[in-house]
């Protein structure tokens, strides 16, 4: 692919989608990518199109390009300002050759869905243009503790055209003005609930939201959409944006086997496709094998849901790190310790792999799958391309 001379392909970020979840700039090993309290930037000088953040994505913002004159091209300082991505900059004829059609056609390289999965609706509403939902139900999903609370925040989406499918997102746009006077930028949350709603046949959605009341270093810190999101009452309403996402889904091809490893409210997107498959009749669905982790029972969300599912509907195995008197396990040590079930489903060639949770958790979760596939003569760092581009492995953590 040559581009005529003078011209350059700039990978850029899409403030309108961009969820602020910093995956794309801790994967990218060139040091490219920069933030500040508005944008994600990329440095064209430092980016070599490697598309190491492209996989650190679940929204699609990380997906932008634009053939340039080379002169011109978008610094830092200029993208940290934008509201939404410029229009195509309008190029000389000479530019306008199968050479720049082939360059954007190659530039993405998006996770791919599974084949079998429905195509998703995406972007419908924008933050230019967002819908209102009703909050239709608030409840607690976990013991509160010093740092945290879960809740099953319901919305309903009657009236509102927003199809949505089992992991993809909806987008909430807290209400207010920053310290900066700017909009709070969009949040996103998994929908926890199957396609056809919570309850069948309702526009009912629910997410997961963790209540943050400190940040990274345990200094109190109000997150402001989660504080905003537990404490609405029924009845209030909600701007929303989305569906957001298109590639982590299930396959809706009957006897698939849906391998499922998360942490925390890394379940949402877990309890949709499981919901999903309690729904089917058994002849539809397949089984489901879930590693799910968290710090004590009480501060796992749908736990209690999860063990009154009917009998073999899902194989469970948690994961405790902070029981009094108990040694602390992650998910990837309750990996290792079932090394044979897990290498068994991964060579399967109808199983799909989900990953949700914690960046750190995503690190161990790939070191302990590279040792368990080792004795059966399998490569983990060799499969993981294959599986991506057959849609067989998804990943979303932040
Ligand atoms: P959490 O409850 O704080 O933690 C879950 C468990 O992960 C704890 O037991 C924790 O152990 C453990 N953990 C810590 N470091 C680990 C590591 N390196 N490897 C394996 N396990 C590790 O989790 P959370 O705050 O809910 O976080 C879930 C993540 O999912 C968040 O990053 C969230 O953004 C993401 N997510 C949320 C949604 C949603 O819709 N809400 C959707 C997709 C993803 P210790 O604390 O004892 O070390």
């Amino acid at each position: 692919m040559t581009l005529p001379a003078g011209y350059l392909r700039q990978h850029l970020i899409d403030p309108e989608l961009c969820g602020r979840c910093n995956g794309c700039e801790e994967a990218c090993t060139r040091k490219a990518i920069t933030h500040d309290y508005r944008n994600y930037a990329v440095d064209v000088e430092r980016c070599d199109q490697r598309m190491d953040c492209i996989r650190a994505c679940s929204t699609g913002a990380i997906d932008n390009w634009r053939i340039v004159p080379a002169a011109g091209a978008y610094p830092v300082e200029k993208q940290l300002e934008w509201v939404e991505l410029p229009p195509p900059i309008p190029l000389a004829a000479e530019a306008e050759s199968q050479a720049v059609q082939d360059a954007l056609g190659q530039a993405g390289r998006r996770p791919h869905p599974p084949k079998s999965a429905p195509r998703p609706e995406i972007n419908l509403h924008t933050p230019k243009n967002p819908g209102t939902a009703v909050v239709a139900e608030n409840r607690a999903l976990t013991d509160p503790t010093d740092d945290s609370e879960v809740r099953h925040v319901v919305l309903d989406f009657d009236g509102l055209n927003f199809p949505l499918l089992e992991g993809q997102s909806v987008g909430v746009i807290p209400p207010g003005y920053d310290a900066h006077g700017h909009r709070p930028h969009v949040r996103l949350y998994s929908v926890a609930s199957a396609r056809e709603g919570e309850l069948p046949g309702t526009r009912r959605v629910a997410l997961t939201v963790k209540r943050v009341l400190q940040d990274h270093a345990g200094r109190s810190a109000r997150g402001i959409c989660s504080n905003y999101l537990c404490d609405l009452p029924p009845g209030s309403r909600v701007s929303v944006t989305g569906p957001v996402g298109e590639s982590f889904l299930m396959p809706d091809d009957p006897g698939t086997t849906l391998l499922m490893i998360c942490t925390g409210t890394g379940i949402a997107p877990m309890r949709g496709m499981i919901q999903r498959r309690h729904r089917l009749a058994p002849s539809q669905g397949g089984p489901v094998t879930l590693f799910y982790g968290g710090r004590t029972p009480g501060e796992l969300p749908y736990l209690h849901e999860l063990q009154a599912l009917p009998h073999g509907l899902v194989d469970l195995h948690l994961a405790y790190s902070r029981v009094a008197g108990s040694p602390r396990q992650y998910v990837q040590d309750v990996l290792r310790e079932r090394s044979s079930l897990v290498t068994n489903l991964i060579l399967r060639d109808r199983c799909y792999i989900y990953i949700c949770g914690l960046t750190a958790m995503e690190r161990g979760v790939h070191e302990a799958l590279a040792d368990i596939l080792r004795p059966a003569d399998a490569d983990w760092n060799q499969l993981v391309p294959q599986l991506l581009s057959e849609g067989r492995l998804h990943m979303e953590v932040y």
